[in-house]
């Protein structure tokens, strides 16, 4: 039986895993289909195709985009033919400024604050990737204002605290419809969470957010994954198909940081099936 896992992450965000050696353990899990997603970055991508010359694995080249709505989170997973251009790099280009313009608009408060901390050395934890808030951190707690990590957040940039500043704000809609700019298709990622014991941590409410998306052009939604309850892959299924969504599915691996195993949820083939049909009309 062919095996795909749609749902992947390397070093290119927050995996463990180098995109060859990603491309490594999707071999020994016996994987045929693999799709790399890493957070607001294709980086990943290019080197896995390199890495997967000669093998017998197709790669789908993805994203996963963070997006905010009230109160939560919602990750918006992309899916593509070729590493994606266009609106999704300008999307994720406006997404690295925002991450800069916010460390640097803390390292600001600090200065005003009278503990100032040099830019350069938040550019040198950062080690050539996208400059964050655990960036800030290291720095101020290097500069000596702080005894631990914990006490950074807690006293400055915490967000109760007086160095913090709001990240920028991007909609589940924008992400889909730069994805779909791009040529990609959209869906909807792990509606739910659930944790080992089966207990929902948080939600989103699909009956609602699904419609909307749907308007900006989503075309599928995560149903398999780790630790969903059958009762939870039922009700998006019955979403899924009065809007004629794709059902996808994949491990969410991040390499040694997670237990998730790759090719560790069953994914049905069809899922990869009717992905290419989109994608290549
Ligand atoms: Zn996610
Ligand atoms: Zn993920």
């Amino acid at each position: 039986m062919k095996k795909a896992d749609l749902h992947a992450h390397t070093t290119a965000s927050d995996g463990t895993f180098t995109p060859a050696e990603l491309i490594a353990e999707a071999k020994r899990a016996g994987l045929d289909v693999l799709g790399i997603t890493d957070h607001d970055s294709t980086e990943g991508i290019a080197p896995a195709i390199e890495a997967n010359r000669g093998n017998n694995l197709t790669i789908i080249p993805g994203i996963e985009v963070n997006c905010d709505v009230p109160g939560g989170e919602v990750h918006v997973l992309g899916y593509f033919k070729d590493v994606p251009g266009g609106a999704l790099q300008a999307l994720l280009q406006r997404l690295r400024d925002g991450r800069r313009a916010r460390a640097q608009g803390m390292v600001d408060k600090m200065t005003a604050l009278g503990m100032p901390i040099a830019w350069e050395r938040v550019v040198a934890f950062a080690r050539g990737g996208s400059i964050g808030r655990p960036h800030v951190a290291r720095a101020i707690l290097e500069a000596g204002y702080a005894a631990n990590i914990g006490e950074v957040f807690d006293k400055y940039i915490g967000r109760s605290g007086p160095a913090y500043v709001e990240r920028l704000k991007l909609s589940p809609a924008e992400a889909v419809e730069a994805i779909r700019q791009s040529g990609g298709v959209p869906v909807l990622a792990h509606p739910y969470y659930f944790d080992a014991s089966g207990a929902m941590i948080k939600t989103v409410n699909p009956e609602t957010l699904v419609p909307e998306l749907v308007a900006a052009g989503l075309r599928g939604i995560e149903v398999y994954y780790y630790h969903y309850p059958t009762s939870a892959m039922v009700g998006l299924m019955k979403i899924a198909e009065r809007y004629r969504l794709i059902l996808t599915g994949g491990s969410d691996f991040h390499g040694l940081t997670k237990t998730n195993t790759l090719g560790g949820v069953f994914v049905p083939w069809e899922a990869y099936e009717r992905l290419q049909a989109e994608l290549a009309a």
